[in-house]
């Protein structure tokens, strides 16, 4: 019986890792849930899992959670606030650690499991973006297992020679094929994507998730976070790393082997694949995800990226080779962006703009060495956003139809 706390239990993610735990109760408990605001959701989940402890970060929402459950859940103890987070990441009894904040937001609580050496089931990507080096450090000096529950990293890790994983590269893999579907905006006319609203850009084909990640997902943003990802879980030079587009997003990734062989993992676009995975491994437990009917899928698409409709693409590369703080400032400018296009107060084509421009005043080529240098070059990327967000115009001109079809060069 392994004992789970779910960091982000109200969310896509979150959700999710509740129900494959559903299906195989006898293997794990649920000691503590947590989540930012929605007491709703909390007191519910509450009621069904009856955890150890609910925390919620926002302190006016763990009041009001308290009074919502006081009465029928006193099993339950309610803590407020990030310590609150760290608290039940970190405690003795617990064994496994689901880091499913979104943003960076997750950083302290995520690094903090990976030092108190559990095993860190990592959805909250950020959070190694951010950290990279200081992430991976951690869960090595402290005897933590690092799992990854992202699709495409889950499937490179199953595609990965069984021992060692980190040391892949050494070990006959030539280049590791990152796939991503394309988002809802491969096809759509490039001159158009100025006007596109933050319900259009939610609305991926294949995946349900939480808004932010869909944004990202839309931008291919999400594909240069997960390639500065895949680098440092998997011990990868950037140039070995290809993002390969497949828009049925059947195949979750490859792997690619001297000898020619390429390794694939494919399944249902369904996150409790890799949830059941990361939870069970080395084992395999049931997921409730059904199984892939090829010959319904009939074909398998692929086409290179087209890093002009997708600059964000771009930027993660670049950060990627970049090294030093590059990273850390890409992931706090692209936060902010994101939320300021879902607020409605940024066009969608600028979040690019916005990203790389603050990447270039605030990245140094110094890696961050410890947890205060990482929050000192977020805090001041998230400033220097929110200055080129108010900045920016919100009042697009006429989109040109004249002009090469370059996203850099369109109107803003
Ligand atoms: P979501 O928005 O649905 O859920 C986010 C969770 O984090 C919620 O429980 C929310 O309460 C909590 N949260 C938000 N802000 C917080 C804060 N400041 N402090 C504490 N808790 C906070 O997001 P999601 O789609 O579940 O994604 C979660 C993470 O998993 C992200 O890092 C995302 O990139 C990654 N991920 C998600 C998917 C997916 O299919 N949803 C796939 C791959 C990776
Ligand atoms: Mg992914």
């Amino acid at each position: 019986m392994k004992r789970l706390t779910i960091c982000g239990s109200t969310g896509s993610i979150g959700i999710s890792t509740l129900d494959v735990v559903l299906r195989n109760r006898a293997n794990f408990e649920i000691f503590a849930l947590t989540a930012h605001s929605d007491v709703g959701k909390m007191a519910a989940q509450c009621r069904v899992w009856r955890p150890r402890f609910a925390v919620m970060a926002d302190e006016s929402a763990a009041a009001r959670l308290v009074a919502a459950l006081s009465a029928d859940v006193p099993e339950t103890s309610v803590l407020a606030g990030a310590a609150g987070i760290v608290h039940v990441a970190t405690h003795p009894d617990v064994d496994y650690v689901m880091a499913a904040i979104v943003g960076g937001a997750g950083l302290v609580p995520s690094l903090a499991a990976a030092r108190a050496g559990k095993r860190v089931l990592l959805a909250n990507k950020e959070a190694l973006v951010m950290s990279g080096r200081l992430f991976m450090d951690a869960v090595r000096e402290n005897g933590a297992e690092l799992l990854p529950i992202d699709s495409e990293h889950n499937a490179i890790f199953q595609c990965m020679p069984a021992v060692d994983s980190s040391a892949g590269v050494d070990r006959g893999v030539r280049r590791i094929l990152l796939t991503g579907s394309g988002g809802p905006f491969r096809t759509r006319r490039l001159e158009s994507l100025h006007d596109v609203t933050p319900d259009e850009a939610c609305a991926h084909p294949n995946w349900s998730m939480g808004r932010k990640i869909s944004v990202d997902s839309a931008s291919m943003m999400n594909k240069g976070l997960e390639v500065i990802e895949a680098c440092w879980l998997f011990g990868a030079d950037p140039d070995t790393v290809e993002v390969v587009v497949h828009p049925q997003s059947v195949i979750h990734s490859m792997v690619e082997y001297e000898d020619g062989s390429v390794l694939a993992q494919l399944g249902n676009p369904d996150m409790r694949t890799p949830i059941a995975h990361a939870l069970a491994w080395p084992e395999r437990i049931a997921s409730g995800v059904a199984p892939l009917d090829l010959a319904g899928a009939s074909r398998l698409d692929f086409e290179a990226p087209d890093l002009d409709r997708f600059p964000c693409l771009r930027l993660g590369f670049e950060a990627a080779r970049a090294g030093g703080s590059a990273a850390t400032a890409l992931n706090a400018a692209n936060e902010v962006a994101v939320g300021a296009f879902l607020e409605r107060r940024l066009r969608f084509t600028r979040i690019a703009p916005v990203v790389e421009a603050t990447v270039a005043a605030c990245a140094g080529a110094a890696e961050p060495g410890d947890l205060d240098a990482v929050l000192d070059v977020d805090e001041r990327a998230r400033a220097r956003a929110a200055e080129l967000v108010v900045a920016a115009p919100l009042v697009a001109p006429a989109p040109s139809v004249t002009s090469a079809p370059s996203t850099m060069a369109m109107p803003q």
